[in-house]
This record gives structure tokens, C-alpha cells and sequence, in this order.
């Protein structure tokens, strides 16, 4: 039973209780034609009263229930209906319980969002060294880099940008997990190897290591997803037509001989950032979509980009074009912040490094190179970095036998199906291209000393020459120049332990991630010496090959002889 006893006197005003059949049933107009606003409130207030089969205070369905309810004890109240007691706690307890819940929600909700995706990260996967990182990455890209109103925002989305961080952060925690990166600065570093660590995707290893390495996404304001694109690009590109030579592990292989030889040399110093990223970007898109075939095969098969580029340096023309092309494209452009003066510079070098990689023009660029070396003046940026680059292009005889061996092998596989297309098409057999005719070790003799050591020399020297231009003020530097040795004749003196200590020195005084600032300002100690490791390999490999030859030529005797009848 129901009295004014139950309920506050604020609820009696109008001294109606509730009827106990209404409660239940709550029919009180079956009609509905004489109900009053009045009427609607008191049936309404019925329905506090059941408790049974309700949404837990957690659920959606709460929701819109509790804030019916709600809104029926301030109707109620109003119009001093009353309301008893029980009914009136337990709805305003089941109403907190469900505010409760919607707090703790949301709250849980909040922290997510703060925390974005970097929460996806397991705990100990990512150290909190590369966490913190990304954030600095994230925040930086986000608020403090100037941008002109016309530009894109950097990032498509948060999201985005974050799964990106996500990645490199894999990348690079595998990295620094696996002994074998180690060696990145290295002569002899085995790219094979790495290759399978990273389950064929060495060359974005690589370039993320070396670009983290020197901080050129944050110094540059490179977009990280922009540039994981770009090398994922990179990647399926070199992988367009099988090569067996010309793939993304000669990509990889020719960006970390390229970085050895300018970190080992001390021409790292040379080079501001954007240089650094110029060279680093030259190295890795410099076959990119390579075609596994020569450009003589081109241009004897009048392929579309033999008439595209006029038969000129045409698949080097289609790298340095197609990576351009790329980075046209929003989602791959990692020059988006570059200034028109930086993006000019920028492609000047690229231009210049990746068509000096075209084979047929070897000799002009080394003889340029040496009267270069003869005269006084310093030597233009563009055609040191693209003879480093052509170098290390060719680079495989200089490094330990059984990575040149199995490039060795690579690239007569490669030369050997162009023969078989060749022979398809019904064109000459170009040289090498042979599977049964072709003396492999003699081949590589040749190759190591008419076209890799006389390269090696040269750059070489040319690397001394810089280095002395950056020790010595330029009214000093001795003219003539220093003249070019042979390897054979007159090999580079060992540094001295002191002097290799030192041009490791700034390098491994911070782990080898940060370089000091570069410019052509900065004092240099007097180091002109550059170390050669690739020496003793190509001297050693080409004794090998010489070995091998003999055998070849030994075994072709033994067939004659077991032919004859
Ligand atoms: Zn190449």
C-alpha cells in the first residue's frame, strides 16, 4: 500500500498516490481520447516500478531507458505526482549505474585515442628508445614543420602515419636485434644474408637503416609513410621482371657500397643532408625496373623505351624517370617539403649519378675524371658522387670471393636469358650471352682488370683529392694533383693506426646514428689518406678466377680428348 508517508511532501501537491492495479498493467485510458499531459506522466510513472528483465546498466539498451526514466521523475516531479520511494532509489541507482559505466567507457576510450596505435605495439617489442622516436616523429611532422597553405596535409590520417611509425619500428628493431646489420658499415657486409633475415626485402632495410641512421626524415621532413611507400615501390619495381642480377638485393648491395665508400672515406662530410639523401636516393632507384636485359638489347629489339629515350642511356634514362614519375604521386612523394631550390638540386644529382651508371659511358667518365684529378680546382659534387656511385655499381670483384662468386653467378644467369631471348628473336648473341660458349672465369678476369680496378684507382684518388681540399686551404692544395697509381705497381699505403682511428672516431663516438653536422666549414683533422679494402679482394679474386680459368681450360682439353674416337 501506498501513503504520503513514503514519499517527500515535494511529490504532494497534487495528493493523487498511484493506484497498485495501475502499476502493473499500465492501461489507464484504454481510449486515450480524454488523456492529459497529466495522465501520460502518471502512466508513465508506473513503469518505475518494474525492475524485472532490465538491460544491464552497461549495455546500449540502458541508455535509452534510464534517460526515459529520468526524465519521467522530473516530469513527475513537476506535475507532484508521487512517486514512492523504492521505486524512486532503485531508478535513480540503476540511472548511476549506468552513468558509471559510460564514464569508465569512455574514459577507457579517451586513453586509446591519446595512446593512437602506438598501443597496438606489443610492450616489449618496441624499446622505449624507438617509441619515444616515433612520438618525436609523429609530433614534429605534425605541429612544427612550417607548411605553405597550398600544401597536403603530411599525413593522410593519424591512423596512417602511425602504422607507418609502426613498421620502421619493426624494421628497425629487427635491425638492431640481428648481429648481421652490424657490419652495415662495413666493406664486407653480406647482403645475401640480410636478405634472408629480412625475408627479401633488404633494400627497404637498408634504406631505412641508413636514413634513420642519419636522421634525414626528421632533418628533411621526409614523411615516413610517404617514404615506406616509396621503398615498398621501390621494391615491387626491381622485382617487375625476375632478374636474377638486377633485382632489389643488387639495389641494396650498391646504396650500402655506396654509403661504405663515403662513410669509410670520410666524404661524408663532404655532403650536407640533402647530398647524403641525393646519394642514398641515386643508389636506390638507379635500376629501378630494370628489364634484365642490356640496353644494346633494347635498342637492337627497338623496344618502346629504346625509342622513347632515342637509344641513349636507355634504361637509365627509365630508372631516374620512372622513380620521378613515382614520386609525382602523393602517397610516394618524399620530397614534399623539399623547397624548389632543394627539389632543383636534388634532381640535378639524381639525374647525374644514375645516367653515369650507364656502362657505355665508363671510359669518358674516367677520363674526365683523371684530368680532373690533374688540375688544381676542386672536383664538382655531381661527378665524384657519380663516379662513387658508378664504382660502386661494379664494385663485386673487390669484395670477399663468395659474394662476388655468387653475383658472378647471378649475372651470367641474367646474360644468359638474354641470349635465349635474343636467340628467339632472331638477333646476334650478344658477348657473354652464351649459355654454352661463354668462359666465365676469363670473363671476369677481363672485367676486374681493364674496367673495376682502373674505376677503383681513379675514385680512389679522387676521394684523397677531397679529402686533402677539406684538410688544406685550396691556395695550398699542391698543383698538379696527386697522379693516378696502379693498383698493381704502387698500392695505397695502410693508414696509420692513428689516422684510421680517428676517421672512425667521429662515428663511433655516438653509436654511428649521428654524424656530426657536415659542411664544407667544418675543421677537418689531416686525414688524406683513404683506406682501399677493395684491394686484396680484387687482387685475390682475380688469382682465383686466373685458377679457375686454367681448370675451365683443363677440362675443355680432357672433353677433346674424350670426344675423340
Ligand atoms: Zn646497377
Amino acid at each position: 500500500m501506498l501513503s504520503s508517508e513514503h514519499v517527500p511532501s515535494i511529490f504532494f501537491n497534487k495528493s493523487r498516490s498511484i493506484d497498485e492495479t495501475n502499476l502493473y498493467d499500465g492501461d489507464i485510458d484504454e481510449g486515450g481520447a480524454n488523456k492529459t499531459p497529466y495522465d501520460i506522466i502518471e502512466h508513465d510513472v508506473t513503469t518505475l516500478a518494474k525492475a524485472n528483465n532490465l538491460p544491464p546498466p552497461d549495455s546500449f539498451d540502458a541508455l535509452q531507458l534510464g534517460s526515459e526514466r529520468l526524465r519521467t521523475i522530473i516530469a513527475a516531479l513537476h506535475c507532484n505526482i508521487l512517486v514512492r520511494k523504492e521505486d524512486l532509489v532503485r531508478n535513480l541507482d540503476y540511472i548511476a549505474n549506468i552513468l558509471e559505466a559510460v564514464h569508465q567507457d569512455e574514459t577507457r576510450r579517451l586513453m586509446e585515442e591519446d595512446d593512437g596505435a602506438l598501443s597496438e605495439i606489443e610492450p616489449d617489442s618496441v624499446p622505449n628508445e624507438v617509441r619515444d622516436w616515433l612520438a618525436m616523429t609523429f609530433t614534429r611532422s605534425m605541429s612544427t614543420i612550417k607548411r605553405r597553405p597550398s600544401d597536403k596535409p603530411k599525413f593522410k590520417s593519424v591512423a596512417q602515419a602511425i602504422r607507418a611509425g609502426i613498421m620502421v619500428d619493426r624494421y628497425l628493431r629487427r635491425l638492431s636485434i640481428d648481429i648481421k646489420f652490424k657490419t652495415i658499415n662495413e666493406w664486407t657486409f653480406d647482403v645475401f644474408s640480410v636478405n634472408e633475415f629480412t625475408s627479401g626485402q633488404c633494400l627497404r632495410y637498408v634504406g631505412f637503416e641508413l636514413m634513420q641512421r642519419y636522421n634525414l626524415p626528421n632533418k628533411l621532413h621526409i614523411s615516413i609513410t610517404a617514404l615506406n611507400n616509396f621503398l615498398e615501390q621501390m621494391e615491387s619495381g626491381y622485382s617487375k621482371y625476375r632478374n636474377p642480377y638486377h633485382n632489389l638485393i643488387h639495389a641494396a648491395d650498391v646504396l650500402q657500397t655506396t654509403y661504405q665508400i663515403i662513410y669509410n672515406s670520410g666524404l661524408m662530410n663532404w655532403l650536407n643532408d640533402h647530398e647524403l639523401f641525393a646519394m642514398f636516393i641515386a643508389a636506390i632507384v638507379h635500376d629501378f625496373e630494370h628489364t634484365g636485359t642490356s640496353n644494346n638489347f633494347h635498342i637492337q629489339s627497338r623496344s618502346d623505351v629504346a625509342l622513347i629515350y632515342n637509344d641513349r642511356a636507355v634504361l637509365e634514362n627509365h630508372h631516374v624517370s620512372a622513380a620521378f614519375r613515382l614520386m609525382r604521386i602523393d602517397d610516394y612523394n618524399i620530397l614534399s617539403e623539399f623547397t624548389p631550390e632543394e627539389f632543383k638540386n636534388f634532381r640535378h644529382l639524381v639525374i647525374e649519378m644514375v645516367l653515369a651508371t650507364d656502362m657505355s659511358s665508363h671510359f669518358a667518365q674516367l677520363k674526365t675524371m683523371k684530368s680532373l684529378l690533374s688540375m688544381p680546382e676542386n672536383i664538382e659534387k655531381s661527378k665524384a658522387l657519380a663516379l662513387v656511385l658508378h664504382s660502386a655499381d661494379i664494385s663485386h670483384p673487390g669484395k670477399p670471393w663468395s659474394i662476388h662468386y655468387s653475383w658472378t653467378e647471378s649475372l651470367m644467369e641474367e646474360y644468359f636469358k638474354q641470349g635465349e631471348k635474343e636467340k628467339e628473336l632472331g638477333l646476334p648473341c650478344s658477348p657473354l650471352c652464351d649459355r654454352d660458349n661463354t668462359l666465365v672465369a676469363e670473363s671476369q678476369i677481363g672485367f676486374i682488370q681493364y674496367i673495376v680496378e682502373p674505376s677503383f684507382v681513379v675514385m680512389g684518388d679522387m676521394l684523397e683529392k677531397i679529402l686533402k681540399s677539406l684538410s688544406v686551404p685550396d691556395s695550398e692544395l699542391p698543383s698538379p694533383s696527386i697522379p693516378a697509381k696502379s693498383i698493381a705497381s704502387s698500392p695505397s699505403p695502410p693508414p696509420s693506426p692513428k689516422s684510421s682511428n680517428d676517421s672512425n672516431h667521429q662515428h663511433d663516438e655516438d653509436n654511428g646514428r649521428e654524424r656530426k653536422p657536415s659542411s664544407m666549414t667544418t675543421p677537418l683533422p689531416r686525414l688524406t689518406i683513404v683506406r682501399r679494402p677493395w684491394i686484396e679482394y680484387l687482387k685475390e679474386n682475380r688469382e682465383r678466377w686466373i685458377r679457375e680459368a686454367e681448370e675451365e681450360k683443363r677440362r675443355k682439353e680432357l672433353k677433346v680428348i674424350e670426344e675423340e674416337p
